[in-house]
């Protein structure tokens, strides 16, 4: 046996890269190579093992004890202790662009879809991210479930290499390196062999035992007293949810969450913001989304500030990185140096809070006396109070799939009558209108088998005729909610009057069936979400069967320009004043008129003042929006004059180009503007 005691000198300590280099040379040596800390501080560390090396948290100024032990165990000592003195290898210039890398101050523009600044700490969540359960394995498939996961690891291996190459050639070598580290972690018997062993011996499921054996590494890593170490940590992390994915395409829950974290994903479910803790969460930065994409929406509604289309932000972080998200500008900030968090602190403030003190209720009045409902668009049931804090005349769409917590989970008929409930209860004498279940497109309820084209696909109207036991089951608690207060229903995007016949023909017999069961119920108010062209053009059709109209602008933009509402690649052909969807929206509010039933508008366009105006000019006289955008819409829209409004949607109508609708509106709002403030 050798030993010998040395300083870590390095400056950045024993981490990932530097701990990969000495594992590269211990593993030339048969001889077995430990480290140990002298403070006593760590268990003893394996040479040869990446993820041993790192639980040392062997900072700059550690006192270690080397000891090597076999056949050529003085030549492994030496060669291990002249990589110290060599400071493993990393020379200043990487070493430079590592420090670089962590604190650099680095600004992206993205599109900020609500309000507020927040300062915070990353919370890196990769899509996909579920829940892991812990299956029981027969005696006889253990041998099977292991292969599955040394599979799984073969998988990664590939990815990692294939992203290594990548990274090196767009990046350079410098950054590539931390993907050696990831690869070293997937051959590190640590990991693998605890794997396999607690395979067999808890009889596991492969994708639990691989989050118990990472969250185990992990924890030790959360108590690593050096910052800059303990942040490597996201390292493992991103490696373990690898080969989650890699087994099921579902990963861990998420780690523990900090009082201000700011969640960095490439892209989020809906159903995942609605699950966050916002107790911890107080911001959000994606690389994808736009304005109206579902996720911008409840983002919005929850208050979150939120900063979407950041392009490829989300693989330049690391958890636990300071970001400043400022959703007013439109930008974030990751490692803001410390003038940069000073201006921040001075000037920032999260959203809107609600507003206390008195607040102005009930449909507002233009300057010529027009009347105009303000209802209130709510996700989730904590959303609800919001209807009265922000004066809305009821609810006017109750977006009901958020009720589906999580993909593939369908609610119980007694949860959904509740929450339909108190939903009438929170919207109180204006009432409530619920939608059927949109689901499919953005929000799938099966994520594993996604549609080539969904937003084309299996979605809305379509998803519920072709799943009756679950539409049956949604409208018998939605006709026995409306026995407790004014309660409608809305079909979404129907494409003709056939779809609303057929869906009126269930809620038909679901209404017999309850009053034949003797069930408290009652009949409620039916309409239809215009929402794609074909509904547009057939509108004087639509409505001659149903009670309203919803007019969806944001799906409706989406399919009359064939912009993806969610791709932050075509954001720019996402034009909301487009001609041809003005004239849709026209078309739709005549054809209402004509047939004698209201039509609501609760597409975004509405929750955004002067295109609320530009509604309103287009005959439109029952907005639906975000709850905290009710104020400054109420405030505009009581100093207009629908008349002259009517003039210049008319102009807009005309014009041929979204450029050319947009001047034309901008002329107006700046007239109006000056107008209102000499009035
Ligand atoms: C719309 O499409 O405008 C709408 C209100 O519905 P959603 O945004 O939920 O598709
Ligand atoms: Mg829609």
């Amino acid at each position: 046996m050798a030993e010998r005691r040395l300083q870590v000198t390095s400056r950045l300590g024993l981490h990932a890269r530097a701990a990969a280099n000495l594992v590269r040379v211990a593993s030339q040596f048969k001889s077995s190579l430990t480290l140990q800390r002298l403070d006593g501080n760590a268990e003893e560390a394996d040479a040869k093992s990446i993820l041993s090396i790192l639980t040392l948290a062997a900072s700059r100024g550690t006192d270690l004890k080397i000891v090597a032990s076999g056949e050529d165990e003085q030549e492994a000592l030496e060669a291990v202790v002249s990589l110290f003195s060599r400071d493993f290898d990393e020379t200043e210039k990487a070493d430079g662009d590592h420090v670089s890398r962590a604190t650099q101050e680095l600004r992206c523009k993205g599109l900020g879809v609500s309000d507020g600044v927040v300062i915070g700490r990353v919370l890196r969540l990769q899509e996909g991210t579920r829940n892991v359960y812990r299956a029981e394995i027969a005696e006889a498939d253990l041998e099977r479930e292991r292969r599955r996961f040394r599979a799984a690891v073969r998988v990664a291996r590939r990815q990692l290499e294939t992203i290594k190459d990548r990274a090196e050639k767009e990046l350079g070598r410098g950054h590539a390196y931390i993907f050696d580290a990831h690869l070293l972690f997937l051959q590190d018997a640590k990991l693998t062999r605890d794997v396999e062993d607690y395979i067999v011996k808890e009889r596991s499921n492969a994708e639990w035992a691989a989050k118990v054996v990472g969250d185990r590494l992990l924890s030790i890593y959360t108590q690593i007293n050096d910052e800059y170490l303990r942040e490597r940590g996201s390292d493992i992390e991103d490696v373990i949810q690898r080969l989650l994915a890699n087994l099921t395409g579902e990963g861990p829950k998420y780690p523990n969450l900090s009082e201000d974290a700011v969640v960095v994903s490439t892209d989020l479910l809906p159903s995942t913001i609605a699950e966050l803790n916002l107790n911890h969460v107080k911001a959000i930065a994606t690389d994808g989304g736009g304005w109206t994409s579902h996720m911008a929406i409840i983002a919005r509604g929850l208050g979150l500030t939120t900063v979407v289309g950041l392009r490829d932000f989300y693989q330049r972080t690391r958890t636990g990185d300071r970001i400043i998200v400022d959703a007013r500008r439109g930008e974030v900030v990751l490692h803001p140096a410390e003038e940069t968090i000073a201006q921040y602190q001075f000037t920032s403030a999260g959203p809107a809070p609600a507003p206390d003190g008195e607040i102005e209720r009930g449909p507002v009045k233009t300057l010529d006396g027009v009347e105009i409902s303000l209802r209130a668009n709510v996700e989730l049931s904590t959303e609800f109070q919001a209807v009265r804090d922000f004066g809305a005349c009821g609810v006017g769409l109750f977006r009901s799939e958020f009720l589906l917590s999580r993909p593939g989970l369908m609610t119980s008929d007694t949860e959904q009558y509740e929450t339909y409930k108190s939903l009438t209860e929170a919207a109180g004498e204006y009432g409530a209108i619920v939608r059927l279940f949109d689901v499919g497109g953005e929000v799938g309820p099966d994520m594993k088998e996604r549609e080539r084209n969904p937003a084309l696909g299996l979605r809305a109207v379509r998803f519920n005729l072709r799943h009756q036991e679950i539409m049956r089951t949604q409208v018998r608690a939605i006709l026995r909610a409306a026995a407790t207060g004014p309660l409608s229903l809305v079909i979404p995007m129907v494409a003709d009057v056939g779809d609303v016949r057929m869906a009126k023909r269930v809620i038909e017999e679901e209404l017999e069936r309850l009053k034949a069961e003797n069930v408290s119920c009652s009949p409620v108010q039916i309409g239809a979400m215009i929402e794609v062209p074909s509904a547009v053009l057939t509108a004087e059709k639509i409505a001659g069967e149903v009670d309203f109209f919803e007019l969806g602008t944001n799906d409706l933009v989406q399919y009359t320009l064939a912009v993806d509402r969610g791709n932050n690649k075509v954001s720019e052909w996402f034009r909301t004043l487009h001609p041809a969807v003005l004239y849709g929206i026209d078309r739709t509010v005549q054809a209402a008129k004509a047939a004698g039933i209201p039509v609501i508008v609760c597409g975004e366009m509405a929750s955004t003042p002067a295109y609320a105006v530009l509604l309103v000019g287009l005959g439109a006289i029952d907005l639906s929006m975000t709850p905290a955008m009710i104020p400054a819409v109420r405030a505009v829209l009581s100093q207009i004059n629908t008349n002259e409004a009517r003039a210049v949607a008319l102009k807009c109508l005309a014009a041929a180009t979204a450029d050319e609708v947009e001047e034309l509106w901008l002329n107006y709002a700046e007239v109006a503007t000056r107008q209102s403030s000499n009035r």
